[in-house]
């Protein structure tokens, strides 16, 4: 079961879509490079037991 969360990248600023798996857990941490500058992001995925996804993402 896949959810779309979004986070801004702390490189280029751009708001960026992921799909966050909710079968792999309610806190996931995952690298992941920006679709738009190609910078690696380290991902900290919460999700809600509504199903909100709250990404937070730091520069790597
Ligand atoms: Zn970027």
């Amino acid at each position: 079961m896949l959810a779309e969360g979004t986070y801004i990248c702390q490189a280029c600023g751009e708001e960026i879509v992921v799909e966050v798996d909710l079968s792999a857990g309610g806190r996931q941490e995952y690298s992941e490079d920006c679709p738009v500058c190609c910078r690696p992001h380290l991902l900290s995925v919460r999700i809600a037991s509504d199903g909100h996804v709250e990404i937070g993402a730091e520069g790597e």
